[in-house]
């Protein structure tokens, strides 16, 4: 509650600045008051607003704890909590972005990098900013065409483009300052995360490990964008030398292939964090490329620095630390996820640490001077090892979690993790952090006729175990497995204190608030407020469309507000078809601004029900059949599995007569390359096209069949009860 204390402050100084007045008042008109008169009340003033307060950086502060003071919106109000204002955004993908408030304006971004700047209190859009991302390198992102947020400093922005540049603006009125390439374009790198600032550099990072990259973060002065260093983050061609002692040392953790060739990996895609005191900058790094291993580095090895905390210093880039959560990474196990740093008192000593709940499952709590690992507990279903030794600080695998020779049973956690990127929240009055978990188990197998294939997907697996089954009941059996909960972590007593379960996975960021609030959007379309202390549901708002962005709030003259972008997008949004079991989530692309008494009102949803209506099948089950492994090859990242759109692009099982006819001049021609969709002529023949067409009117057949299936169970159930 530091907030309200600071607030009752405030008011105590007004009121004897006041008193001061009335004592200094001039003596002609005192002379003639009696003495009593000082200590009447001075004629009703209208009280100072609350100071204003900002939501200057990505996380809150450089310790990124989203972790806000202010509680002028509380456990005891919350119910009154209404829509102050909306912003329709022009786009209709993902939205991820945190937004900034600074001197009343809210700075967010949206899909395609585009940059927006609002009045804070009326919503009116006071510039708008588009990079011009050529909508084709959409094909050489993994996760939906995001952003998550700009990065301010001193009236000036910077954000990453999704095609790899660096761009920073006049905060005032969205000019251009400059803008650099940060990427080898001849390379399938994007950028989606935002970037940080330290001291006079703004740091980037970027994104690309399932395509073949080679990681890397960049530094570039604030003034004019000259680079300032670049520390990659896994060893290149060890043929070429080595542009660090660090690379030097990392690549003898790695052997056998030509990992350099597809890239390695290892990109910093999101999380990064700061400690002024240590000068310690913390970047959380991603999978290998390809996520196979046995492929990437046949003679085994740690591969560092996959899936690390890593620790530079931020003045020339140079390593000082690395601690390893998975290592030999082969399962998309990024440590790219949020980042916190926090003292704590461990076994009554305090601790600097640095904690994060990376996507293999385990959370840990490192010394965030040293490396040391401090603790590491599983917080969601983990079936690849048991625990994490904390004599050597690596995990201990279970028999048969490598994919090597034969694929995994149903392995958790699968590629979206037990947590994403999706920030969590530490707050000091509880002691929690707020993890947005999720289950949801895959099949990992070999592709054994693996080859590179420039600018596509390059992990290294044959995807077809892992699509779920047609049998209704092995299908059921796994998706009761899939789930999505916010855990409520105590990082002291290494154990849970509360847990409030979703319908299903992919679920919003996380903000708590000294007001012992924690609010969350979902995968069911809500905006929800809880009790920071117990997880009681306490509001609850229909945005109409998933939300996966995290909230802020902000004061402004006077009023404290909740800001969050909402949109349903990214990986799990595209490639989740059926496993997202909150059920079809419509996107609809809008900023929310929230206030005590707000009485602003959405216009009502449309419904967009998809009609089904294919075509005749006319192919042979082998031609279905190839048409599935094509399409798991190379469509299934954007447009679900099963061909079931997660609902941020077109469902392909209700294309229209229209466009089937049209199917060679897309999928080969690239006619749709504008929305994202380009030809995949240069990679595909017309008979492998022909097949993967087929098979998406067979999945349309096929879910029609399910429906009606379901509709006549349905009514037998009922038939029995009467
Ligand atoms: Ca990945």
């Amino acid at each position: 509650m530091k907030l309200r204390s600071v607030h009752w402050l405030a008011v105590a100084g007004i009121v004897s600045t006041l008193a001061a007045c009335s004592r200094e008042a001039p003596p002609a008109e005192t002379a003639t008051v009696p003495a009593v008169a000082e200590t009447v009340a001075p004629a009703p003033a209208p009280p100072a607003p609350a100071p204003d307060v900002e939501w200057p950086k990505h996380g809150l502060n450089q310790a990124e704890t989203r972790f806000s003071p202010l509680a002028d919106i509380n456990d005891g109000n919350v119910d009154k909590l209404g829509l102050a204002w909306y912003f329709d955004y022009p786009t209709a993908r993902g939205l991820e972005a945190t937004p900034l408030v600074i001197d009343g304006v809210i700075y967010t971004s949206g899909s395609w990098s585009m940059v927006y700047a609002n009045n804070a209190v009326t919503g009116e859009l006071l510039w708008f900013y588009d990079p011009q991302v050529p909508r084709n390198w959409a094909v050489h992102g993994c996760c939906d065409v995001v952003n998550r947020g700009v990065a301010y400093d001193q009236g000036r922005l910077f954000f990453g483009t999704y095609d790899g540049r660096l761009v920073s603006l006049n905060a005032a009125d969205g000019s251009l300052r400059w803008e650099v390439q940060t990427t080898d374009k001849e390379r399938p790198y994007t950028i989606t995360g935002a970037p940080r600032i330290v001291k006079d550099k703004v740091i980037i990072g970027n994104g690309g490990g399932e395509f073949g990259v080679r990681g890397y973060v960049t530094a570039y002065a604030l003034d004019d964008g000259a680079q300032a260093w670049r520390f990659y983050t896994v060893p290149g061609n060890p043929a070429d030398g080595f542009e660090s002692d660090a690379m030097k040392k990392a690549a003898e953790t790695w052997g056998g292939g030509e990992w350099w060739v597809v890239g390695g990996g290892g990109t910093v895609w999101d999380s990064m964090a700061y400690d002024p005191e240590l000068n310690l900058l913390y970047l959380g790094v991603g999978n290998g490329a390809p996520w196979n291993r046995q492929i990437r580095s046949p003679d085994g090895g740690d591969n560092l620095y996959l899936s690390s905390i890593l620790a530079l210093n931020p003045d020339d880039g140079s390593y000082v630390w690395h601690y390893q959560t998975t290592p030999g990474e082969t399962w998309d196990y990024t440590a790219t996820q949020h980042m916190i740093l926090a003292d704590l008192e461990l076994d009554g000593k305090p601790r600097k640490v640095i904690m994060q709940a990376p996507k293999n499952g385990f959370f840990y709590v490192l010394d965030r001077a040293t490396g040391e690992l401090l603790s590491a507990d599983a917080y969601a279903t983990i079936t690849w090892a048991t625990h994490v030794d904390m004599e050597t600080g690596r995990p201990v695998e279970t028999e048969g979690a490598r994919y090597e020779g034969k694929a995994t049973g149903l392995h958790f956690p699968g590629p979206i993790g037990g947590h994403n990127w999706h920030p969590m929240s530490y707050n000091p009055d509880t002691g929690l952090v707020y993890i947005p978990a999720q289950d949801a188990p895959w099949v990992y197998a070999t592709d054994e006729n693996f080859r590179h294939r420039k600018g596509y997907w390059n992990t290294g697996t044959d995807n077809r175990p892992a699509s779920l089954p047609d049998d209704p009941v092995e299908k059921q059996a796994v998706l009761d497995t899939v789930t999505g909960a916010i855990i409520a972590w105590d990082p002291v007593a290494q154990q849970p204190r509360w847990r409030v379960e979703h319908e299903g996975p992919w679920n919003g960021g996380i903000l708590s608030t000294a007001g012992n609030l924690v609010f969350q959007g979902n995968s069911s379309g809500e905006l929800v407020a809880y009790r920071a202390d117990t997880g009681e549901r306490l509001w609850v708002f229909d945005a109409q469309t998933g939300v996966v962005a995290p909230p802020v709030v902000f004061r402004q003259a006077g009023n404290q507000y909740l800001a969050v972008v909402a949109g349903w997008g990214g990986s799990l949004a595209l490639v989740g078809g059926e496993a997202l079991t909150a059920g079809p989530i419509p996107n609809r692309s809008r900023l929310l601004v929230f206030k005590l008494d707000g009485k602003a009102e959405l216009p009502p949803a449309v419904d967009k029900r998809l009609v089904i209506d294919p075509p005749e099948l006319t192919a042979s089950a082998e031609q279905v059949m190839a048409g599935r492994k094509e399409y798991l090859t190379y469509c299934v990242y954007c447009h679900g599995d099963g061909a079931v759109s997660g609902g941020a692009t077109p469902d392909l099982r209700a294309l229209t007569p229209e466009k089937h006819a049209m199917w060679d001049a897309i999928v080969l021609g690239g006619m749709h390359w504008q929305n994202g969709m380009v030809g995949f002529g240069g990679e595909l023949d017309k008979e492998q096209s022909d097949n993967i067409h087929y098979y998406v009117i067979e999945r349309a057949h096929f879910s029609l069949a399910e429906s009606a299936a379901e509709a006549s169970g349905e009514a037998k159930e009922e038939g029995a009860g009467d």
